[in-house]
């Protein structure tokens, strides 16, 4: 388990890279961290680690606080985004590295670098250096160098984003199956949503050195709390769209919709996702009428731009039903959100 409280983190120079954070990883989760360029996803983690001190906070990992301890007495592996592998040694060597630190005997150390190698598909690689192995190979031996030593947790900052696109969803597949299997703790960094939400158990979108919500993969994609997670979430960004309610009626891009009730009189965003909007090549009473201006091909859908009198909506329909460029078209709603304040206030 980890747990912090009230962690901040300001540098020389006053850039607040963590702004009181309180938060508690259960023990064996897989939690991904989520969020824009500089939001402090690194610095979290380099905290955690003790790769940073923090101005104030305190740092647990299961039941000692480990504020003021060195990296290497705090019992978490880090896999860095450059694999950090060192060039002289062995493929054997490095992942028997920490167990070297750790004075085990030369014997026992080779078998445990073996057995991890085997659990990773590395055994013809022992005794190659870094230089003569591909990108995946590398990931894959560092991942063997921090499971090699049983940590309390893993820290993953990015681990996966020197990777060309097919072996990144390989990698991804490996480390969550066996994460599964050692069911060790793991904070995971990325600035990929995709990747976050097929990994983690839970997420934190980050911003500005805060948690602006932290849930699981479907609560954070299907109930955003604010209209910068709703943005930030989703392979195809969701429409949010500036509405208002006047006397039981929510008026957006052109359509009249029923209110939601309870809701009093004012302006709202209006949020749906392109996946859950029908387009109809007809008017119907709550479509949101407008013409087609811009088809993007997503494989077996085609992301379809609809230009209204005042904004862009954007639908995914299945590929083959887009209706042609410059034709009128009508967005049909199936589930929305609604935004007061940047809260979220429905469903
Ligand atoms: P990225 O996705 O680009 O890696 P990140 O979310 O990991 O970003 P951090 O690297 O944690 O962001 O940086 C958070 C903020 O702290 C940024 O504004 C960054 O410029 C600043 N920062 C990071 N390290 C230092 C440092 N050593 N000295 C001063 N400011 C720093």
């Amino acid at each position: 388990m980890i747990s912090l409280h009230g962690l901040t983190k300001v540098f020389a120079g006053g850039v607040r890279a963590l702004d009181a954070l309180d938060l508690t990883i259960a023990d064996g989760e897989f939690f991904a961290l989520l969020g824009p360029s500089g939001c402090g996803k690194t610095t979290l983690l380099r905290t955690i680690a003790g790769l940073e001190t923090p101005t104030s906070g305190s740092v647990r990992i299961n039941d000692t606080d480990v504020t003021t301890l060195p990296p290497g007495r705090r019992d978490v592996a880090m896999v860095f985004q450059d694999y950090a592998l060192f060039p002289h040694m062995t493929v054997s060597e490095n992942i028997a590295y920490p167990l070297r630190i750790r004075k085990v005997p030369r014997p026992e150390r080779a078998a445990k670098a073996a057995e991890v190698a085997r659990r990773l598909s590395l055994p013809d690689l022992l005794h190659r250096r870094p230089a003569q192995l591909s990108g995946g190979q590398q990931q894959r031996v560092a991942l063997a160098r921090a499971i090699a030593c049983h940590p309390a947790a893993f820290l993953f900052d990015e681990p996966l984003s020197n990777l060309d696109a097919r072996l990144r969803l390989e990698a991804r597949t490996f480390l969550k199956r066996l994460q599964r299997e050692l069911a060790v703790t793991t904070v995971f960094v990325t600035h990929d949503q995709a990747e976050a939400l097929a990994l983690a158990d839970r997420v934190a979108v980050m911003s500005h050195g805060r948690m602006i919500q932290i849930g699981t993969p479907a609560e954070v994609f299907q109930r955003p709390a604010t209209t910068f997670v709703a943005a930030f979430i989703g392979s195809t960004p969701m429409n949010l769209l500036p509405g208002e309610i006047t006397s039981g009626a929510l008026h957006v891009a052109g359509a009249t919709l029923p209110a939601p009730a309870g809701v009093p009189d004012g302006d709202v965003v209006y949020g749906a996702r392109p996946e859950y909007l029908e387009l109809l090549r007809e008017a119907r009473p709550g479509a949101f009428p407008g013409t087609v201006s811009v088809l993007e091909n997503l494989g077996t859908s085609t992301l379809v731009t609809l230009e209204t009198d005042d904004t862009l909506i954007q639908a995914v329909v299945p590929e083959g039903d887009e209706p042609p460029i410059g034709t009128p078209a009508w967005a049909l709603p199936h589930r929305s959100l609604l935004y007061r304040d940047d809260r979220l206030l429905r469903p």
